[in-house]
């Protein structure tokens, strides 16, 4: 199985960022993804997405893979590392941002 892939990804989050600061947007939860305005929870992040579809190249709307629960069997066993998303319930696994080199 491959990673889907998304266009226009934004860069990743700093590793020292990463589940140490609170989500710019609620301020409840620890940042794990990177937002357009700052780290973002990953329920703030699936929230943001919904208000700002991201399109391809080909001006096509991408969808979500990013939402707790899971989208794809409910479980919240998801977790992010500032670039990718994953659900250690049913495995999938998505990149959301450019891997930090
Ligand atoms: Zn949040
Ligand atoms: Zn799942």
């Amino acid at each position: 199985m491959t990673t889907p892939r998304e266009g226009n990804r934004l860069r990743a989050l700093p590793p020292e960022y990463v589940d140490r600061m609170r989500c710019t947007h609620c301020e409840l939860r620890n940042m794990k993804l990177p937002g357009t305005a700052g780290g973002l929870c990953i329920p703030c992040y699936a929230m943001e997405r919904q208000a700002a579809p991201r399109r391809t190249s080909q001006g096509m709307q991408l969808a979500n893979f990013v939402s707790d629960p899971c989208m794809g069997c409910g479980s919240h066993a998801v977790d992010a590392n500032g670039w990718a998303f994953w659900c250690d319930a049913c495995g999938m696994q998505v990149a959301v941002a450019y891997p930090i080199p």
